[in-house]
């Protein structure tokens, strides 16, 4: 992993909503869009606020017509995270939403380009203090008439490059709709250049990064369902971030949003990059050892840790206790499968041995129990080693216990110490 990139830091919010700090030393902070119609207000207020209830840091509305930015003066005061208006074509959105107390501006380089209006739109946020997005997509940015003529005209920059033409349009765009900001002297900008290609979006932001200080908001368009979308979007984000590069991420989906806010945490979680909320979940995929229904167990246990269980408890899940063990090295909390039942562990002690149909309710109660320890700071997460006791692989003395009594086994200690 390369350090984090220096970039000026925006603020987002006000005092009623919060503030979220993008860029400079902040962490990384995670965006949705909101799917439904920004003038059916109250919808629109459950959904930004279940979002924020998920994790997201600041949500973003459309906002194409006169009664979305009308919708903004009373959706504003219900919401619980700052709100970013999303202005294509009409520029008039955008001052109607500053009004309104919007806490940012997303503008489209490829839709609202007269210097006049653009010029309007900073003189407003500039009093407002609001910072905006000047966020180019690769759809949008090729006028159609001489598409030919400028793609062709293009594809001398960066030659050898497979996507070239767009990754020098991309950039061109950018830095002509940048320079109207630096005239009025405004450095309150976040900037984004997404497109539905991976690779692109890799070539295009570590370009842009080399070019200008303001904050990134890292984003792959249309990338799809869930199931491809997000294999798409986090093979370019977490490659981006692994280089130091990115302030803020939206991962889009063709399916319900809130999988984009789950989904952008965990990444930021497993590259170190947030702090986690909530359980840190493992199990092992299964194999020919297996000795329970572990991806049922697995499912279940997920749908309700996640409810039920708020500290980032590490947890595993391990269909049995040959390779187990190791796997689940460092879990607070761990349950082994064997012969149809499960064997508990919580910071290497041995709490339970259940059958199979008691596992899930036992493990949870055993969750939530170490979580009231450590709540009552009885406890300390990843503190304590984790014994197992490695089981009889043929059964001659019927548990490793006995093996281990024998002098016959070692005892197998992982986990710190
Ligand atoms: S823990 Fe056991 S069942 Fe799961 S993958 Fe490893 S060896 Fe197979």
């Amino acid at each position: 992993m390369l350090p984090r990139r220096k970039t000026r830091q925006i603020v987002v919010g006000d005092d009623r909503v919060g503030r979220v700090y993008i860029g400079g030393d902040a962490p990384i902070a995670v965006q949705t869009m909101t799917a439904g119609y920004t003038y059916d207000i109250d919808a629109c207020v459950a959904e930004i606020n279940r979002y924020a209830d998920a994790g997201a840091d600041l949500v973003r509305v459309a906002v194409p017509e006169r009664k979305d930015t009308e919708a903004l003066k009373h959706i504003l005061p219900q919401v619980k995270c700052p709100v970013v208006a999303d202005v294509h074509f009409h520029y008039k959105r955008a001052l109607e939403a500053i009004e309104a107390g919007v806490h940012k501006i997303r503008l489209n380089p490829g839709n609202i380009n007269d210097r006049d209006q653009v010029n309007a739109v900073i003189d407003a946020c500039k009093e407002r203090k609001i910072p905006i997005r000047v966020g180019v997509n690769e759809g949008s940015i090729i006028e159609r008439k001489d598409k030919q003529r400028r793609m062709e005209e293009l594809g001398k920059y960066f030659a050898g490059h497979k996507s070239g033409h767009l990754l020098a349009i991309m950039i061109a765009k950018l830095e002509e709709y940048l320079d109207i900001f630096e005239a009025k002297d405004f450095h309150d900008v976040a900037i984004s250049a997404k497109s539905m290609d991976a690779a692109l979006v890799i070539d295009v932001y570590t370009e842009i990064s080399k070019r200008f200080d303001y904050p990134l908001h890292l984003g792959v368009t249309h990338a799809g369902p869930k199931s491809t979308g997000a294999i798409r979007s986090i093979a370019a984000l977490s490659t981006l971030i692994a280089n130091g590069i990115g302030d803020t991420v939206r991962i889009s989906y063709a399916s319900d949003h809130i999988d984009e806010v789950k989904d952008a945490l965990e990444m930021l979680y497993c590259l170190g990059k947030r702090e986690r909320k909530g359980i840190d979940l493992i199990a092992c995929p299964t194999c020919g050892r297996i000795q329970v229904d572990l991806f049922t167990l697995v499912q279940e246990v997920e749908r309700k840790l996640f409810r039920e269980v708020t500290l980032p408890i590490k947890v595993a899940v391990m269909g049995c206790i040959v390779n187990g063990p190791g796997e689940a090295e460092g879990a607070d909390v761990a349950v082994f499968a064997g012969d149809r039942r499960g064997i508990i562990y919580v910071q290497g002690e041995r709490v339970a041995n259940v059958p199979e149909e008691e596992i899930l309710d036992r493990l949870l109660a055993e969750c939530k129990a170490f979580e009231a320890k450590v709540k009552r700071g009885e406890a300390k997460l990843g503190e304590k080693v984790v014994e197992i006791i490695p089981p009889d692989p043929i059964g001659e003395l019927g548990s490793g216990e006995a093996k281990i009594k024998a002098g016959l086994v070692e005892q197998v200690t992982i986990g710190k110490s």
